[in-house]
């Protein structure tokens, strides 16, 4: 029997206990009423894409959001369930960790639940493992209580030290956390302290992102007129990067770092555009070159969700040049970087017959680098990320 084609699951929870100060996600508080009738429409959307699963089999899901963990744990369970009713999931499913000691990854499952801290209990986290979720994303920012208050988080540094105690007791070996840097207040000292504090409790995964100051946010008002030193930006990043490195991370995208065999699977899909289906409001979707997103008003998705094709908007089937401009600026995310042959095999061009002129210019100007057919970032490139990207839009 052939064997079915992967697929990624994003799964949407567009709930939060209050919104960050910083934040533009499609997210927001709702009662409980509301987030029951959300998992009702969510459990028939997955069951809308029940054609799918003839030709495909899940190999990640990441359920994001939001915060996936206001939901309550029955809510939670019952989605993972119908997902498992309805599509075929990667072998090993519930041990999925196992692919992590020394067992080759390809045919494991991945399985992400973003969690804020405090939103989630012991017996709770050992449901959630039970049910097949294997790694957990939990949104730190930082670890000083001054800048959580600030960027209007719900939690305090010790209420996050208790939620990633409870999820290790649980079981959970895979957990990634979020930091954000260049806060507006912030120092090079300050920061560094937050990412010692976060090294020194080992996790498996890092993300560190310099804050964006978002049009719409408590934010915009207040900072949108000082902008942050870009020097100091970037020296926060350099340093995070040797600091990381010398702790045993690898530097696998501009933004994230994992100890060995703990890169995340789901989203390197992205990176690499792979197919993935987005469920729940608002959520994208890459299906063999077509791209759509979920409808993004919570009234019509509950009211559609059952019918598929009448929630997905912008549904756009992606030319070759489209496909090409993705492979280049989101492979470029990458710190290995893009193969010229990949890009023959998928596009039956050479990349030098298409792209000579940006790959030239910018390997001239240091920002790319060029060995044994990969193209990849230098660190000149990474600080121009921007200019470089743009020279791949044809
Ligand atoms: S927890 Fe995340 S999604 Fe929710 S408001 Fe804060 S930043 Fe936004």
């Amino acid at each position: 029997m052939e064997k079915k084609k992967e697929l990624g699951l994003y799964i949407h929870i567009p709930f939060c206990e209050r919104k960050c100060n910083y934040c533009d996600f499609l997210s927001a508080a709702a009662d409980e009423g509301t987030k029951a009738a959300y998992v009702e429409a969510l459990i028939k959307e997955i069951s809308s894409y029940r054609y799918l699963a003839a030709e495909y089999r899940i190999s990640t899901i990441f359920m994001g959001g939001g915060t996936p963990s206001t939901l309550t744990e029955e809510e939670l369970v019952r989605i993972m369930e119908s997902v498992k009713k309805v599509f075929q999931i990667e072998d090993c499913y519930l041990s999925g960790e196992k692919a992590f000691k020394g067992l080759p990854m390809e045919g494991y499952i991945e399985a992400t639940i973003e969690v804020n801290p405090g939103t989630v209990s012991k017996d709770k986290l050992h449901r959630l493992k039970a049910a097949g979720l294997n790694r957990i994303s939990m949104g730190l920012q930082s670890t000083d209580n001054k800048d959580l208050k600030l960027l209007g988080r719900i939690h305090t540094y010790e209420t996050f030290l208790d939620t990633y105690k409870a999820a290790r007791e649980a079981g959970f070996e895979n957990i990634n956390i979020d930091l954000m840097s260049a806060l507006p207040w912030q120092s090079l000292q300050n920061w560094m302290e937050v990412l010692e504090n976060v090294i020194s409790l080992r996790p498996e995964h890092i993300s560190a992102y310099s804050l964006i100051i978002e049009e719409g946010t408590p934010f915009y008002e207040k900072y949108s007129e000082v902008s942050f030193d870009d020097e100091l930006d970037r020296t926060m990043y350099w340093n995070t990067v040797e600091r990381l490195k010398a702790a045993g991370y690898g530097h696998y995208e501009i933004s994230n770092y994992a100890l060995k065999n703990r890169e995340c699977r789901h989203n390197i899909s992205y990176w690499i555009r792979k197919n993935y289906l987005g469920l729940g409001l608002g959520a994208s979707s890459l299906i063999e070159n077509k791209r759509f997103h979920n409808e993004e008003n919570l009234k019509k998705y509950l009211e559609q969700a059952g019918v598929a094709d009448s929630l997905q908007k912008e549904v756009e089937l992606l030319d070759k040049k489209q496909q090409m401009e993705e492979f280049m600026f989101l492979g470029l995310r990458l710190m290995k970087g893009i193969s010229s042959a990949e890009f023959q095999k998928f596009f039956g061009s050479t990349i030098e017959s298409i792209y000579s002129l940006p790959i030239e210019q910018s390997v001239r100007e240091g920002l790319l680098s060029e060995e044994n057919g990969q193209i990849s970032l230098t660190a000149k490139g990474i600080d121009l990320s921007n200019t470089v990207m743009a020279r791949f839009l044809l």
